[in-house]
């Protein structure tokens, strides 16, 4: 299968054309979730970036197999093998089982993701699922004379590793800086350079999660099942592994040495990152205390929200960045995305009536060119975007008769909007998915009509505005920027 799709290759630095290693067939993985919290709309994008992915290359026809995996043991507190294991710890803190936090998280996970209306992945395998496997890697590993065991933990050796290899490959860091940035070891480490990462960590008495393997009770690296459920699912060498921009160094990192190291081979064609969103500038986490839950979003109830979005709006407001941009949260940000995509959904809504005629004026295959061209210039959904808005324009001159469509290119148009809209970019209009756009819609008109009522000191169809609403339960509080409303 021929495509003309070029997607930036993090490995190379460049813009690649996409030749999969086996077509039809595409070989997907992307890191999911450490799930011991609620994700936040951070973690949301980089899912909805990857989803963008997915979509298009199944559109253009593709065979995607999905693998996105849950972490559910192993992600400890710091990146450099220090600390708590994540889950175990909430588990501790809450006096629960660990796999109730993996099952609440989880179920939130995908929630959330059903909510921006992301498709889900084929496969979702989790870490405690694959232990056995992780076990057998090591083994491997150490055979090849790059990981060995010490007290009962087993390390990577990062700097055997490095006399054959090119530790830093994928995020450009040079070897000598990374040690010049690592403190001294001490004499309780067990590692012999402190740029080794654990492979299979020994469990404290106190640690819960635990599995048996040859070196004693313990339990697997984080990084260590990425590389291991991506090539049990989808083979030796697949073709793209995706991730945030922030899990390059050291997860993506690690993975490439675990990989090579077992198999002597590269296991990843094209490496995708997706950037972050952040708010202030700030990378939005939850450990900045600037994160905000989808659940928050919707309703309006947070301190940094001046009212809800719906889903499909911050979705919309998302795919107006390039997956490679950062993309900064704001109020402002997000009114200005509902307004576009409302502009969009009636313009899509109008598109069905539009009376046709003869003759046409209208260049389908111009826009069918452009719309393609933007999504094989590395899934780049804003200029996608920039040229819907062009057919926007469109649609209202022939609404306006200023413009003559005929009944051909009208179904054309249809089709091809149904696919980059609907399809690739995965927007739902807002009617299917609830009425909350033409609600908060129709209180402003309402609201807008009484403020002017008052305005001209009418205070009796003022109040009888009031009035009414409140006999639906719908509370109006006069404030000093206007008028707010909540349901009772
Ligand atoms: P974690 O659960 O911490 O392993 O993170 C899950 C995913 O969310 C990873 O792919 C991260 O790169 C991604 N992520 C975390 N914070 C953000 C953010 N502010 N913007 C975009 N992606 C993020
Ligand atoms: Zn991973």
């Amino acid at each position: 299968m021929e495509t003309s799709l070029h997607l930036y290759n993090t490995l190379s630095g460049s813009k690649e054309k996409f030749e999969p290693i086996n077509p039809p067939f595409v070989g997907l993985y992307v890191c999911g979730p450490t799930v011991y919290s609620n994700v936040h709309l951070g973690n949301c994008r980089t899912f909805i970036s990857f989803d963008l992915i997915n979509r298009y290359l199944r559109f253009l026809g593709y065979k995607v197999r999905y693998v996105r995996n849950i972490t559910d043991a192993g992600h400890l507190e710091s990146d450099a093998d220090e600390g708590e294991d994540k889950i175990s710890k909430k588990a501790r803190l809450e006096s629960l089982e660990p796999m109730q936090i993996v099952q609440t998280y989880s179920v939130d996970f995908r929630n959330k993701m059903a909510l921006f209306n992301t498709l889900p992945p084929d496969i979702e395998p989790t870490a405690t699922g694959h232990i056995i496997e992780q076990i057998e890697i090591i083994k491997t590993i150490i055979n090849k004379g790059m990981a060995y065991e010490a007290n009962g933990s087993v390390y990577f050796d990062v700097m055997k590793y490095a006399a054959s290899n090119n530790y830093g490959e994928l995020s450009g860091r040079k070897i000598d800086e990374l040690i010049s940035g690592t403190r001294d070891l001490d004499a309780q480490d067990e590692k012999r350079n402190p740029l080794d990462f654990a492979l299979w960590k020994k469990a404290s008495t106190a640690h819960i999660m635990r599995w048996n393997s040859p070196w004693g009770e313990g339990f697997p690296g984080w990084h260590l099942e990425c590389s291991v459920m991506s090539t049990k699912y989808l083979g030796e060498t697949f073709d793209i592994h995706g991730g945030g921009m922030d899990l390059k160094f050291p997860h993506h990192e690690c993975e490439i040495a675990q990989n090579k190291a077992a198999s002597g081979k590269d296991a990843v064609k094209y490496w995708l990152h997706g950037n972050m969103l952040t708010f202030e500038g700030k990378k939005m986490s939850k450990s900045v205390g600037n994160s905000i839950l989808p659940d928050e979003l919707v309703s309006g109830d947070h301190a940094l929200l001046k009212k809800g979005f719906h889903p499909m709006v911050v979705r919309f407001f998302m795919m107006q960045a390039h997956y490679r941009s950062t993309l900064d949260f704001s109020n402002e940000a997000l009114e200005a995305s509902e307004k576009g995509f409302l502009r969009l959904m009636a313009a899509i809504k109008q598109l069905e009536s539009l009376p046709t005629s003869a003759l046409s004026e209208v260049d389908v295959a111009g826009f069918e060119r452009m719309f393609y061209e933007a999504m094989n210039d590395d899934f780049n959904s804003p200029i996608l975007i920039s040229h819907l808005f062009e057919a926007v324009k469109t649609i209202n001159s022939i609404a306006d008769g200023r413009l003559k469509i005929s009944e051909g290119d009208k179904s054309k148009l249809q089709a091809l909007i149904q696919s980059f809209v609907f399809d690739i970019m995965g927007l739902t209009s807002i009617h299917e998915s609830g009425n909350e756009g033409l609600v908060n819609g129709l209180m402003d008109v309402i609201l807008d009509i009484r403020m002017r009522s008052r305005l001209n000191k009418d205070w009796n169809t003022s109040d009888a505005i009031r009035d009414h609403l409140n006999e639906l339960n719908i509370v109006v509080k006069d404030g000093k920027d206007g008028a707010t409303w909540e349901v009772q």
